[in-house]
């Protein structure tokens, strides 16, 4: 069965265009780009072309992109590389609302004698700039706050964040693995230093991702090794993969207006249904400054793994909170720093839509899900309780 899939914020699958053409560089074209020989050349040849399509879609040059292996990598190097070029700074500004990815470093480094500053958010998902100004230092190193949520969609202004920072002069990264390919970005025109992007959330493969760099940025590689990617990162070019990310920069570069349209009209169809069918319910994040293919909705009362379970049983798949975190029962950090209550925040499931998404597939959705949650809310205490206070039978 094909699965009815709502889950693209935790990967995507390969576009048919990307898949065929990087086909040819496992088999017949499997040269290392950086051999003396011809052979090897061509295919340095397409992946400077790769390299071309990524800062184009990015707003960038491509001397300022950096092949790497995953958005994770991508976080880790340029928090790092941020840490070791300013080694008289000790202080680390991010949110809490922050994928792992940049969560765990900072926590580790945390423990290694840095300062970090969790920024709050506030009911809707949203930063408060003004608190983020008074949490700079002339201790600070470098400031990582991610341009889109991958669990709300909610977008954080982060070419206003990056002026501030400009303008004291520090540091900033911004992890743009939720954002690149669904909101346009021209780095060309922002303060943004260091940008991570992962290409298994734009139609092309898992492991391989970008760094940007801007031009005269300090640097400090994360992987020593060969003189790749002009000695800023070590390790022979995953060469399919990055033709792969190239191929997807374009696609999405040239259909993001279009695609977005209709994934937010898918999106918007399932949400505002399941708002006015089901009871109790509610969507996390701001609706007003929100990626166009994320919906985070809440149905209070119910597990959302419950949910995930017997919706898996259709063929649906979504996301309860992160996909990073769903072996855990724990709400997730993301909504808990929302202050989203309890019962609210347990039963939060995350629809992520993409392009290959249908109506049809929506209609199955809005068909299966309301009796699933009559199903559970029949089981659960809590719901009894409360339809009781409310006088309901
Ligand atoms: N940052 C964000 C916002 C993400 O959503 C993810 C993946 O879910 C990552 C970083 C990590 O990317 P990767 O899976 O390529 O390591």
């Amino acid at each position: 069965m094909k699965p009815v899939y709502m889950d693209n914020n935790a990967t995507t699958s390969v576009a048919p265009e990307v898949l065929e053409a990087m086909l040819p560089y496992f088999h017949e074209l499997y040269g290392n780009p950086s051999s003396m020989h011809s052979f090897g050349g061509q295919v340095m040849k397409e992946v400077k072309r790769a390299r071309e399509r990524v800062a184009t879609l990015l707003g960038a040059s491509p001397e300022e992109i950096i092949f790497t292996s995953c958005g994770t990598e991508s976080d880790n190097t340029a928090i790092r590389s941020a840490l070791l070029s300013r080694p008289d700074k000790r202080h680390i500004v991010t949110s809490r609302v922050e994928h792992p990815a940049i969560r765990a470093l900072c926590a580790h480094l945390a423990t290694q004698g840095y300062r970090v500053t969790e920024l709050p958010v506030d009911g809707e998902g949203r930063l408060d700039l003004e608190q983020y100004r008074r949490a700079l230092s002339s201790d600070t190193a470098i400031v990582s706050l991610m341009w889109a949520n991958n669990e709300t969609g909610v977008i954080f202004p982060i070419e206003k964040a990056a002026e501030i920072a400009r303008e004291r002069n520090i540091l900033f990264h911004t992890d743009a693995v939720q954002a690149v390919g669904k909101i346009p970005i021209d780095l060309g025109r922002t303060s943004i230093d260091m940008l991570s992007l992962s290409g298994h959330k734009l139609h092309a493969p898992k492991g391989i991702g970008i760094l940007y760099l801007r031009k005269g940025t300090k640097y400090s590689p994360f992987l020593l090794g060969g003189h790749q990617e002009r000695g800023r990162r070590g390790g022979t070019e995953a060469t399919p993969s990055i033709i792969a990310l190239g191929v997807a920069a374009e696609l999405a570069q040239k259909n993001m207006e279009m695609e977005n349209t209709f994934v937010k009209n898918l999106r918007d169809r399932l949400e505002n249904t399941i708002l006015a069918t089901v009871a109790n319910t509610k969507v996390n994040g701001d609706r007003q400054n929100r990626l166009p293919n994320t919906s985070n909705i809440s149905f209070e009362f119910v597990e959302g793994e419950g949910i995930l379970l017997m919706m898996d049983e259709y063929g649906i798949c979504a996301s309860s909170g992160s996909a990073c975190t769903s072996g855990s029962l724990q709400p997730s950090h993301v909504l808990r720093a929302m202050g989203i209550p309890f019962t609210m925040a347990h039963g939060s499931i995350r629809f992520s839509l993409s392009v290959y998404n249908t109506d049809e597939e929506i209609d199955f959705v809005l068909e299966k899900l309301p009796p699933v949650i009559e199903t559970l809310r029949g089981m659960s205490p809590y719901w009894k309780a409360d339809a009781r206070l409310c006088g309901e039978s």
